[in-house]
């Protein structure tokens, strides 16, 4: 297969739900070019990513963006696997042991998800909701006991991702599962920008901002276990499918371990934004 360079959105124009490619004024219309394929994730287990790309490319916008609803990237994958402390400063802010051996992953369950520029409501039983600006990325290729050096190989694409935490509910145990899985607090787009529009990854810069005012600014390469170890170390105890997610972590600046702490209230505005990644916009709802 050749060079395929494309961003990728899902969304929703009215009840129908479809998927596409993103260009300058909107969205062409994948889902209605590429017959048996309801769904990005259906794509990918295809493996008509390539097909998607030339049955769209130059054709003109179908919707404007201002016309749909985007929805998380991948709205059902069939798992999410998130890291935890991954980054070096987070780690020291977090006072967690910096001599770990192995990640700390957790899941999020498909229902946790919300696409970009969607209210993200701070559910009423919570009294302490975050940011975590993070990277995420997409499996193309499936498979398992993933060697480190063809990890890359197995990456469809990357986005912003905001893992929303509820702190009190992430502090009630040693399990975080609770603080990570509110509905609609796993914020995954806007698009995906596939592996070979990306690149090198490890140039990436990531930024989280707060009403306009810079919480968290780091590089994707200041990684403790950086991309192709997740994807090793993940697929020793599962089997990664195509459309499966891995959320790589976040770095220091979370609002939990400021001094003093702040959390995030109904008006503010986070955005999420990583180079050729785009920039994930929530705003934050009773
Ligand atoms: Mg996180």
């Amino acid at each position: 297969m050749g060079q395929v360079a494309v961003k990728l959105v899902t969304y929703k124009q009215g009840e129908t739900v479809s998927f596409g490619r993103l260009v300058d004024d909107g969205i062409v219309d994948g889902g209605r070019r590429l017959a048996g394929c309801a769904s990005l994730r259906e794509v990918l287990e295809a493996g008509q990513l390539g097909t998607l790309d030339d049955l769209t490319r130059g054709e003109a916008a179908d919707v404007r963006l201002s016309d749909v609803d985007l929805l998380p990237v991948i709205p059902n994958p069939g798992k999410i696997l998130c890291a935890g402390v991954n980054y070096r400063d987070h780690q020291q802010e977090a006072g967690a042991s910096p001599e770990a051996e192995k990640p700390t992953i957790f899941i999020r369950v498909a229902e946790s998800q919300i696409g970009a520029m969607q209210p993200v409501r701070i559910p009423a039983q919570v009294k302490m909701f975050d940011y975590e600006g993070e990277m995420a990325l997409v499996i193309g290729r499936p498979g398992r006991n993933i060697a480190p050096e063809s990890a890359y190989s197995h990456v469809a694409g990357y986005t912003c991702y905001n893992d929303f935490s509820a702190r009190d509910w992430q502090g009630h145990s040693s399990q975080w599962t609770a603080g990570k899985n509110f509905e609609g607090t796993g914020a995954f787009g806007p698009f995906m920008a596939t592996s070979d529009e990306v690149g090198d990854v490890s140039g990436l810069k990531l930024e989280t901002r707060v009403n306009g005012q810079t919480r968290q600014s780091a590089s994707v390469a200041d990684m403790l276990f950086a991309i192709p170890d997740l994807i090793a170390y993940v697929s020793t105890w599962t089997p990664l499918a195509a459309g499966d997610v891995i959320v790589t972590g976040t770095p220091g600046g979370v609002g939990l371990f400021r001094n003093p702490r702040v959390f995030l209230s109904p008006g503010d505005v986070v955005e999420v934004e990583i180079t050729g990644l785009g920039v994930l916009r929530s705003d934050i709802t009773a």
